[in-house]
C-alpha cells in the first residue's frame, strides 16, 4: 500500500453523472487544477511530506468507471488537501470530503481556496466532515498544518486557518501570510499528479486551453461580477497588491512543461494591462531567446493594448493556436460608466479603442476574441439590441475569408461571490438569487451542465435569469459564423472549439 503524508483531490462540479456518456465533450468537468496546488504541494515534498495530487473530473473523463473510494482504498495517507476556488466546485467538493472521511475516518480535511476562504465558517458549521479551511494563500499555512498535525500539537498559531476544536468549537486564526514573493515556489512539479500526462493531453481537447501558465497573484482592477477583483481578495485573502513572478522563473516552467509535454499552447493568468508591459516584454523576448515554439493565450484586462504590444505577441506567437481576448461585456458606453462610477474608475473599453484592436488584429492576423454578455448590470434591451448588431457587423465582414481573424465571444456569466455585484446586488439593479453556501451548494448540484458553463444566479430589473440565458445562447449561435475564420484551423474543428468551451 502506497503511503503519503498530504493527498490533494481537485473535486468535480457533480458527482452522480448519468450523461457520463456525454461527459468527454463537456467543459463543465472542469478539469483544470487552480494553479497554487502544483505549488503547494510541492513546498510540502520539498520539506519531506508525502505528496499526491488526484484529479477527480480526469480520472472519471478518462475511466467512468473509475472510483474514488476504490482508488483511496489502495492507498495510505493522514491529510486531505480539497480545492474548493471555483464555487462551481461547491457540492463535488462537500461530496468528496464525505467519502474520504468514509473511507479514512481518522484523516484530516482541509479545505482551501477562494470560494472556501469565502464561506470558511458557514462550511465548517454545516459539514462536520471538514476539519479546517485555509484562508486565502495556502503554502506555509498547510506546512504548518501537516508539521502540527503529525506532532498532535495546537492548531491556535496556524496563520490563515479555520478549524473545528477538539471541544467543536469552530475557531478563525487570523490571516497572517500573504506571499511577498512567489520566485521561491515551483509550479511545474507535475510528477506529483496522478495521470500527469493525460492532463496535458486532454487539457486543450476538453477546455480548450493546454497550460495555466502561473504569472502572479491578485489584480488591481474591480469587476463587477468577479471574485478575483482588488477589493475582494483584499478582504478575503489579505492581499492589497499584485506580485508578478520573476520571467526568468515563468520561463522556466514553460520550457519544463514543453519539453515533457506535448502542449501546442500557453494561457497566461494574467493579463495585459499598462502596468504589466514591462513584464509582457521581458517574457516574451525569453520565450524568442528559447526559441520555444507554441501558441499563446493573453487577455487584455485592461486598455489600451499599443501597437508595440501586437508587434511582439505576433513576433512571439505562431497564428495557430494563439489568440489575445477582451471582455468589454458590452460595447455600451453608457454601461461602462456607471459601472466606473460604481466601482471600478479603469472599466473603459471605448468602441473606437475595440476597432483599433480589430485593426491591428487583422494587420498582424492574429485572433481577437472579443467577448459579450447579454444581461450585464445597467444594460437596456437597446444595448443588447446593440451589441448583437456589432456582433452581426463582425460576422458580415469578417466572418466570409480567412485573413479577418475576429471572434465574438458571447456567454453569460456567474456572480461570483466577493465580487462587488455580490457584496451589492441593489447597487447594480439586480436580484441575487443565492447567496449562503448551502444555497450555492443545492444550485451547483442541480444545475445541469449542459449548454454553458456559467450558471446564472441572478435576474436583472429588465432580463429574468431564463432569458438571459435564452438571450446567450441565441447571441452564441448568430455570431458562430465569426469563429469560423479565426485561427488556421478547418472551420468544424474551430466551431467545434468554440463548443467545447460551452460544454
Ligand atoms: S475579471 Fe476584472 S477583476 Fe477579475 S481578474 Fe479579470 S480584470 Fe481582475
Amino acid at each position: 500500500m502506497k503511503t503519503y503524508d498530504v493527498i490533494f483531490i481537485h473535486p468535480p462540479r457533480q458527482i452522480e453523472l448519468e450523461q457520463s456518456k456525454l461527459l468527454k465533450s463537456y467543459r463543465s468537468t472542469y478539469i483544470f487544477i487552480p494553479m497554487g496546488v502544483f505549488a503547494i504541494a510541492d513546498f510540502l515534498e520539498r520539506e519531506g511530506f508525502g505528496v499526491e495530487i488526484i484529479n477527480y473530473p480526469l480520472e472519471q473523463y478518462l475511466n467512468p468507471n473509475w472510483s474514488l473510494k476504490d482508488y483511496l482504498r489502495t492507498i495510505d495517507f493522514k491529510i486531505c488537501g480539497i480545492d474548493l476556488h471555483w464555487i462551481h466546485n461547491a457540492h463535488g467538493a462537500i461530496e468528496i470530503a464525505r467519502t474520504v472521511k468514509e473511507v479514512n475516518p481518522n484523516s484530516k480535511i482541509v479545505l482551501g481556496g477562494f470560494s472556501a476562504s469565502y464561506f470558511h465558517d458557514q462550511i465548517l458549521k454545516y459539514y462536520g466532515v471538514i476539519d479546517g479551511v485555509i484562508k486565502g494563500e495556502a503554502e506555509v499555512p498547510l506546512l504548518e498544518f501537516a508539521q502540527k498535525t503529525d506532532r498532535n500539537q495546537s492548531l491556535d498559531s496556524i496563520p490563515n486557518l479555520s478549524f473545528r476544536t477538539t471541544s467543536n468549537h469552530i475557531k478563525s486564526n487570523p490571516i497572517k501570510y500573504v506571499a511577498k514573493s512567489l520566485d521561491d515556489l515551483n509550479f511545474s512539479n507535475t510528477k506529483i499528479l496522478k495521470s500527469a500526462k493525460q492532463y496535458f493531453d486532454c487539457s486543450r481537447k476538453i477546455m480548450g486551453i493546454s497550460f495555466n501558465v502561473p504569472i502572479g497573484r491578485g489584480c488591481p482592477f474591480n469587476c463587477p461580477f468577479c471574485g478575483g477583483g482588488q477589493r475582494a481578495l483584499q478582504s478575503v485573502i489579505g492581499r492589497s497588491k499584485v506580485v508578478l513572478r520573476n520571467p526568468e522563473k515563468v520561463i522556466e516552467d514553460i520550457t519544463t512543461i514543453v519539453d515533457t509535454y506535448n502542449v501546442p499552447s500557453l494561457f497566461f493568468g494574467h493579463g495585459s494591462y499598462p502596468a504589466t508591459f514591462k513584464f509582457w516584454k521581458t517574457l516574451f523576448g525569453l520565450i524568442q531567446k528559447e526559441k520555444i515554439d507554441i501558441g499563446g493565450d493573453l487577455e487584455i484586462w485592461r486598455l489600451p493594448f499599443p501597437k508595440e504590444m501586437w508587434q511582439i505577441f505576433y513576433k512571439t506567437f505562431p497564428r495557430r493556436n494563439s489568440s489575445i481576448s477582451i471582455s468589454p461585456r458590452t460595447l455600451s458606453s453608457k454601461v461602462h460608466q456607471r459601472v466606473m462610477e460604481i466601482c471600478d474608475p479603469t472599466f473603459k473599453f471605448p468602441k473606437n479603442q475595440i476597432e483599433g484592436l480589430i485593426k491591428n488584429a487583422n494587420l498582424y492576423q492574429r485572433t481577437l476574441r472579443i467577448w459579450l454578455t447579454a444581461g450585464f448590470p445597467f444594460q437596456s434591451r437597446l444595448d443588447v439590441q446593440k451589441d448583437f448588431n456589432f456582433a452581426l457587423k463582425c460576422m458580415y465582414k469578417y466572418g466570409k475569408t480567412k485573413s479577418k481573424p475576429i471572434s465574438i465571444m458571447i456567454e453569460p456569466y456567474h456572480i461570483f461571490p466577493g465580487s462587488p455585484a455580490f457584496e451589492s446586488p441593489e447597487t447594480f439593479g439586480i436580484n441575487l438569487n443565492y447567496n449562503s453556501f448551502l444555497q450555492l451548494k443545492d444550485f451547483f448540484k442541480n444545475n445541469k451542465m449542459l449548454f454553458f458553463y456559467n450558471a446564472i444566479n441572478y435576474n436583472t430589473n429588465i432580463f429574468s435569469s431564463a432569458t438571459i440565458r435564452n438571450l446567450n445562447k441565441f447571441l452564441f449561435f448568430s455570431t458562430a459564423l465569426t469563429m469560423i475564420t479565426t485561427g488556421h484551423k478547418s472551420p468544424e474543428n474551430n466551431f467545434k472549439e468554440k463548443n467545447a468551451k460551452y460544454e
